[in-house]
Parts: C-alpha cells; structure tokens; sequence
C-alpha cells in the first residue's frame, strides 16, 4: 500500500467527527495497511484515520516504537468503556512536528473495539503506561478532539504552538475534566 501524507494541526479533518465503519471491506483493509506503513515511516506510536484525511473511526497503534518485532494494534469503531486514576505526561502527535506538551490522562482505560478480521475485542492498559496514553490520544482524533485540548498548563502549551509556529489553542476547545483534577490533587495529597 502506501505512506501517506499526515495532515497538520489547522488543517479541516483533524477537527472533524468521523464516522462508524459498516464493515471490515477491502477499502478499511487498505485504510488500516495505509495507516501502519505511515506510522513506521514516520516513527510513530499512534495514527488516527482523520489524520491522513479520512474521517472514519479507525486508528492503529505500535508501542515498540519500531523495534522488531512490530505489534501493530488496529482498532476499528473503539469504544473507551472504563476509565480510572489520572496522569500528567508530555505528548506528542505526528499531526504536530516536534511540537510536545504536557496533558492530563486517565491512567487506566479499557477499550471495546472491532479487529482487521471484523472481529470484536476488549484491551485493558494500565498505569499510565503508553498504551493506555495512545489509546486515549487516538480515540480522541476521531472526535476530532486534539493532545493539545487536554493541556496540563495552557500557557504552557500556548509557547510550544508559537515556537514551532502552529495555529494557536482555540480556549473554548480545552476540556474541563473534574473526575481527573479530583485525581490528580488526591496524588499530590498523597505526597
Ligand atoms: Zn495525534
């Protein structure tokens, strides 16, 4: 198949809803194929549909970070069905060259989706680990929802935009999450 070109924050998709797949056909076959040999050829974790411009619910993830062997994930129609404690790590997105930020994250998360076979499966990623961070982070691209909208320090993530000289946060985008601020001051109380 082929390596696609990734489409950067500000462009329409990546704002954009997409939609629940009918069927596992030869046209998401080829979508899923598209999205993995552009992960690997940009060294990437996670892809979401939307970001190669096709605003269908589909991403794939690969945490080996290209290290052999490669354990491409495909999730087509994912659905977050738990999620619980909360976690503050700095993110990326291949939709933002070297563009990193801080974000708030649920720790544990598990995810109901259908595989490349049409097959229906359920993944659970705990303790903040990068699986259970790129899970959040893709499901996210298909609500058109971006890493930036959960900044931990908005100001922050604001000089980040400007130096790498990407579109600004839109402040009415940013996502209040009380469940995570409750967790994450309950941590520091801890401390
Ligand atoms: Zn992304």
């Amino acid at each position: 198949m082929a390596v696609r070109k990734v489409l950067k924050y500000g462009e329409k998709s990546l704002r954009e809803p997409s939609k629940e797949v009918h069927k596992v056909s030869r046209k998401i076959t080829d979508l899923v194929q598209d999205l993995l040999d552009t992960l690997y050829a940009q060294n990437g974790v996670g892809l979401a549909a939307p970001q190669i411009g096709e605003n269908l619910r589909v991403f794939v993830i690969d945490v080996s970070t290209n290290e052999e062997p490669l354990r491409p994930l495909v999730f087509i129609n994912p659905k977050i069905i738990k999620k619980s404690g909360a976690i503050v790590t700095e993110e990326g997105c291949l939709s933002f060259p070297e563009a990193y930020a801080n974000v708030k994250r649920y720790k544990n998360v598990m995810v109901k989706a259908t595989d490349i076979h049409g097959r229906s499966f359920v993944m659970e990623a705990k303790d903040g680990c990068l699986l259970a961070r790129a899970i959040q982070h893709e499901n996210d691209h298909l609500d058109g929802i971006l890493f930036i909208d959960h900044s931990a320090n908005r100001f922050e993530t604001e000089a980040v935009l400007e130096k790498h000289n990407l579109p600004p946060i839109e402040p009415e985008r940013l996502i209040s999450e009380p469940d995570i601020d409750a967790e994450l001051e309950k941590e520091k109380s801890n401390d």
